[in-house]
């Protein structure tokens, strides 16, 4: 069977343990890629998943190292009309990296240097398989600050934020990915090199500040693309200096709307709020229980996690009307850290959520709703009668401060029942979040597990418009296709139900 025909959604099966490349194009690859390719199963498998645990088997996995080599390797797969997915960490909670229709895992991981970075700019020049915290470590040293800080960060690449365009806690007061990009480098899908934004200017170009009206900017439109319409090689980031004073506060509300509706008082002081995070009961005392290592006795129904960041006189001057509002809202328990174990402990049990919570159920579907933050309560309210009506359990926490909430169902995989109702509650709380005026997607983007939910938020004309984009970029569909807009079944809730995956029981399962 050739690839060309493997792609057809209608007629194909998944991709199999036993499909092989013809040794021909795996010999190209493997010249194309500087001799880094491979077809072993256990390369394959490691690369056939993300953090949705959704599989799908490469063909082949290959780890270029220069842009020029990741340039030979789209050129061969759009010569022979074959799927190419590229990948970051992997941690994607769309299924975006997960080849499902076979083809070439393109990791980026090995391209991973801090090419420079410029003080007197506050520019950094990186390649895509940066880990986030390895840039923000850097530029730390030299008194910069990146501030996109989704909570893989530890993980996760430079690459993969770009291309999910990720945000984080400190989004409601930096902004996401998007806003920090000021310069790409990609390769297309005919494996053709072009540079946008800082990148095309070259070194002697404006600063990063500087008001540009020189024809559109095309770098935007691969911000959030998730590999579908060209693969960065290269990324211009936008530093800012680091804050001179951070204030972390955590309060405890007897009722969720309480501190929802806390989000909305807090939002409006005006106060240079950096992080706003929210907290329902169950999601507090399993990440407390994750954290002390022991059941809590006392848990409150809501709880926020609040940073103040800026000017010393902003934040210190700020304190009081914070902590007034907080008590306006009906908040108890408010304190602040006043050490950097205290502030690192506060930090510690937001980010014990997702490890706790996967303890839980053997099926944690979290979905990043975001809507108006002033619509977080109403939400809330329309959250839980979707869980008490369905009998499910529906956990919920997320960056509030700009709207994002982390949506979590929680079920046993094994309970089919469960898992039908559970399909029907992302749907009917994807309906709710975007006749609020919401979006599908705070930060994750759209991938495979949500494509089959884009015609709620995009209308037929928005639809057409995104496929003719796609067309013009990328005529033979190799670039990580069936994601974002797709008409296949989504294979996730089969996956879910323990389906077919070809690598269960194999090394890295
Ligand atoms: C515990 C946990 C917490 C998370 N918290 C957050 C959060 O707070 N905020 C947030 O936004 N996300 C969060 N995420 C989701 C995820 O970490 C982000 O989407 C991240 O940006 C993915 O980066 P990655 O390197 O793992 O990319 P991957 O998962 O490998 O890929 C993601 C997408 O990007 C594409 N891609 C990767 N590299 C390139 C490239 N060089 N060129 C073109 N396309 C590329 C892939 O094809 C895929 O579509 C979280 C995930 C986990 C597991």
């Amino acid at each position: 069977m050739s690839h060309k025909e493997a792609r057809d959604p209608a007629r194909t099966p998944r991709p199999s343990v036993e499909r092989r490349l013809p040794r021909r194009l795996e010999r190209s690859l493997s010249r194309a890629s500087g001799g880094s390719a491979s077809t072993a199963l256990e390369d394959r498998i490691c690369y056939s998943f993300d953090a949705t645990d959704l599989r799908g088997l490469p063909d082949v996995v290959v780890w270029p190292r220069s842009t020029e080599q990741v340039a030979e390797v789209i050129r061969l797969a759009h010569v022979e009309g074959i799927p190419v997915v590229p990948r970051g960490a992997g941690t994607g909670y769309t299924g975006g990296s997960v080849p499902i229709d076979g083809g070439i895992a393109l990791s980026l991981e090995k391209m991973n240097r801090i090419v420079s970075i410029d003080v007197r700019r506050q520019v950094a020049v990186v390649e895509p398989g940066v880990v986030n915290n390895d840039l923000r470590s850097e530029a730390e040293t030299l008194g910069l600050f990146y501030p996109p800080d989704p909570a893989s960060l530890l993980v996760s690449t430079i690459g993969g934020n770009v291309a999910e365009c990720a945000g984080g806690p400190r989004t409601v007061l930096y902004g996401t990915t998007r806003d920090y990009v000021v310069g790409l480098e990609l390769v297309l899908a005919d494996g053709t090199i072009v540079a946008t934004g800082l990148l095309a200017e070259g070194e002697g170009g404006s600063g990063p500040d500087a008001h540009e009206v020189s024809g559109w900017d095309p770098g935007q439109l691969f911000v959030g693309s998730e590999g579908t319409l060209a693969v960065v090689t290269k990324i211009v980031l936008r530093l800012s200096e680091l804050p001179e004073a951070v204030a972390t506060y955590w309060a405890e509300f007897p009722s969720l709307s309480d501190a929802a509706r806390g989000v909305a008082a807090i939002t409006a002081t005006g106060l240079p709020v950096s992080v706003l995070e929210i907290l329902d009961r169950e999601t507090l005392s399993s990440a407390l229980e994750y954290f002390h290592g022991s059941r809590p006795e006392h848990v409150s129904e809501g709880a926020l996690l609040i940073e103040v960041e800026g000017a010393r006189e902003a934040v210190e001057g700020g304190a009081e009307k914070l902590v007034a509002v907080l008590d306006e809202c009906g908040a108890t328990n408010v304190r602040r850290a006043t050490t950097h174990e205290e502030r690192d402990d506060i930090w510690e049990v937001r980010r014990s959520i997702s490890p706790s919570l996967a303890r839980i159920a053997s099926g944690k579907i979290n979905e990043d709703i975001a809507v108006p933050r002033s619509s977080i309560p109403d939400f809330v309210e329309r959250m839980r009668e979707v869980a008490s009506d369905l009998d499910l359990a529906i956990h919920a926490f997320g960056h509030a401060g700009d709207g994002n909430l982390h949506v979590n169902i929680m079920v046993d995989r094994s309970d089919r029942a469960a898992l039908s109702r559970a399909r029907e509650a992302v749907g009917r709380l994807f309906e709710i979040a975007i006749r609020m005026g919401g979006t599908l997607s705070g930060e994750h983007g759209i991938g495979i597990t949500k494509a089959e939910h884009l015609r709620l938020e995009l209308d037929d004309r928005a639809i057409e418009a995104t496929e003719r984009v796609k067309r013009a970029l990328d005529r033979r569909g190799i670039l990580n296709p069936d994601k974002i807009l797709s008409d296949r079944a989504n294979p996730w809730w089969e996956t879910l139900e323990g389906g077919d995956a070809p690598e269960e029981g194999t090394p890295c399962s």
